[in-house]
């Protein structure tokens, strides 16, 4: 061993011992993130996100950050809501050092009902080494674990190997809605020569991964009317028709038998799976027990799509259409009654490869032309967001996988994920290099498979979320000397 390699190895070790002493600092700071309801989605109060955006701004600037502030985005116009981002840099590693952008984001999604959560959604709770709340994993995890990269660095060395900027978007969870806004007005803000999102899942607990595949996403609003105003159903239903039942036949027919996207054409621009991605599905070596029980699936529900294709093909490589909203007349309240009208969310998720706006043009004339017995249709089209996929080879690949199974004491896997993170396409290819491609983005993420993002009683598993955050004070490192 060179004095070099023991020199090394003594930093990385005291890296390593200050992020320790210093859990318990990130740890407060992730219950503080986590007791503001930042639910970006329509219908909650956007101040809280704006609450949120300021707490993850103070924090930035308290561990040594600088140029912490709150990044407007411009609305669409009057009545348009447009959520804040936050900004923060560290530049001063000269500029022959790269420069990194770490990403995350502090909005998340609406609770859900109350009565799916063991412990109130807002107030973090801690039960098994795991940590619960709504955001506890998705994303105020991967905003701490930032933080606790740069934090560890400048109490450790005072200093960081790379040039540093942050930025904590506002909007991941409503499909970046102002995303075009943010790129016009914060590219060259933002410029650098790679991208750390923390936002994506490990394979398993304890399993480091890099996801390089992603999903893309579209969506929209439909709305059924067949009256004017509601009427009894026994002295009208027959001749007058329901429009709920309408708009469930139409939802309906979405999706064929086997539950695969039914859309017309929707399924014309999904390209074949190339022999390396196979290889990298086959290595995974996908236990479809294992995948029934994470996902909680009961006794005899059959796993959907087409059955010849791989399962993880079908989560992370073939688009997958969800309705994620209705509005009917609750069962509790109901009567006999006819309707006036009803109200659905569709949500697409996209393969490799796939136009999104195509995509969401395809479903919204599909509405619009499907409805029976002519009731009145109105679309409102929503996100259309391309899916992700990276090469995962080169120099910055490598320092992260290097880094992740030096942090975990395993070796990392690459994988897909089902969903979506429409930040990063965009902005990796506004940093496109000299010869065009794309800036490496590299996706690590402190989920796993119980976290239920998205879902209730989500959870953070505190261990992974500690390794997590040492692999990226690791990463800077390997970056400082690999780019
Ligand atoms: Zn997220």
């Amino acid at each position: 061993m060179t004095p070099t390699d023991t020199a090394a190895i003594t930093a990385r070790e005291r890296l390593r011992d200050v992020l320790d002493d210093r859990m318990a600092v990130h740890r407060a700071a992730l219950e503080t993130l986590v007791r503001i309801p930042s639910v970006s989605a329509a219908g909650f109060d956007p101040v809280e996100v704006r609450r949120s955006a300021e707490a993850v701004r103070d924090l930035l600037e308290s561990r040594g950050l600088r140029n912490a502030r709150v990044l407007e985005v411009a609305a669409d116009g009057p009545g348009d809501v447009a959520h804040p981002a936050v900004y923060a840099d560290w530049l001063d590693a000269g500029p022959d050092a790269p420069t990194v952008l770490l990403y995350a984001h502090h909005d998340v999604q609406p609770p859900g009902a109350d009565e799916g959560w063991s412990s109130p959604p807002f107030t973090p709770t801690e039960r098994d080494g795991r940590l619960y709340g709504r955001g506890a994993a998705d994303d105020k995890a991967g905003v701490i674990v930032h933080v606790a990269a740069v934090d560890a660095w400048l109490e450790a060395q005072g200093r960081l190997p790379v040039n540093v900027k942050v930025i904590i978007e506002g909007e991941e969870e409503i499909g970046s809605a102002h995303l075009g806004a943010l790129l016009d007005g914060y590219a060259d803000l933002l410029r650098a020569d790679v991208i750390v999102i923390t936002d994506s899942a490990n394979w398993k607990i304890g399993t480091p991964s890099l996801t390089y595949l992603l999903r893309g996403l579209a969506d929209c609003d439909v709305e059924v009317r067949g009256l004017d105003h509601s009427l009894h159903s026994g002295m009208y239903g027959g001749p007058v028709p329901d429009p709920l039942t309408g708009m469930v036949k139409l939802l309906a027919g979405l999706t064929d038998d086997t539950g695969a996207v039914a859309v017309p054409g929707l399924a014309d621009d999904v390209r074949s799976v190339t022999e390396a991605e196979r290889a990298r599905l086959d290595a995974l070596g996908f236990d479809e027990a294992a995948f029934r029980a994470e996902a909680g699936l009961l006794d005899g529900v059959v796993l959907g799509g087409d059955q010849e294709v791989h399962p993880l093909e079908r989560l992370w490589m073939r688009p997958n259409l969800t309705i994620i909203g209705l509005d009917a007349p609750a069962v509790a309240t109901s009567s006999n009654t006819l309707v006036a009208s009803a109200r659905a969310r569709v949500s697409l998720r996209l393969a490799p490869g796939q136009d999104p706006v195509r995509a969401r043009d395809l479903l919204c004339g599909h509405l619009e032309s499907a409805a029976p017995w002519g009731l009145h249709v109105q679309v409102t089209p929503g996100a259309a967001v391309g899916a992700f996929v990276a090469d995962p080879r080169g120099p910055a690949f490598e320092a992260a996988l290097r880094a992740l199974g030096d942090a975990y004491g395993q070796p990392a896997v690459l994988m897909g994920v089902g969903g979506s993170i429409p930040f990063i396409e965009p902005f990796a290819q506004a940093f496109a290099g000299p010869d065009g491609s794309p800036a490496p983005a590299l996706l690590t993420g402190v989920e796993d498979p119980d976290t239920r993002a998205h879902g209730t009683d989500e959870s953070l598993h505190l261990g992974d979320w500690r390794n997590a955050c040492l692999a990226e004070a690791y990463l800077l490192a390997e970056l400082a000397d690999s780019l």
